[in-house]
């Protein structure tokens, strides 16, 4: 199967503006920002998204979301933030590979469209 271009940021085949990384998260700017932050903060594992996630993924997402804080501090956000998982054709997904959406320092509307 091809790889997504998420996978293809994670193997450093195309280039992305990294946030933040360690041996199982990656984070980088999204390139199309709906808010003036906006990171995309993945699994370096191949997990298309969190409908696939396992029992043995638990202790992956626990860390997804606590990359999420700490990437918040680093980029100032005090005022608040939004986490965004769209998960399939309904949820607007469209890389097949999960990812966590931060965005702020902007105000957010409620409801999403
Ligand atoms: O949740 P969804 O799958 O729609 O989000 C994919 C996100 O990946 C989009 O916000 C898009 O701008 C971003 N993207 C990116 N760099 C790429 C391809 C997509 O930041 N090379």
């Amino acid at each position: 199967m091809a790889k997504t271009i998420f996978k293809r940021i994670i193997d450093r085949e195309i280039p992305a503006a990294i946030v933040y990384e360690d041996d199982e998260v990656l984070a980088f700017n999204d390139n199309n920002p709906q808010a003036p932050v906006h990171v995309l903060v993945i699994p370096k594992k191949e997990l298309p998204s969190v409908a696939d996630a396992g029992d043995d993924d638990t202790l992956l997402l626990g860390k997804l979301l606590m990359a999420v804080r700490n990437i918040a501090r680093q980029q100032g956000l005090e005022n608040g933030y939004r986490i965004v998982i769209n998960t399939g054709p309904d949820g607007g997904q469209t890389v097949s590979h999960l990812h966590l959406h931060l965005l702020g320092k902007r105000p957010l509307h409620w409801p999403p469209g």
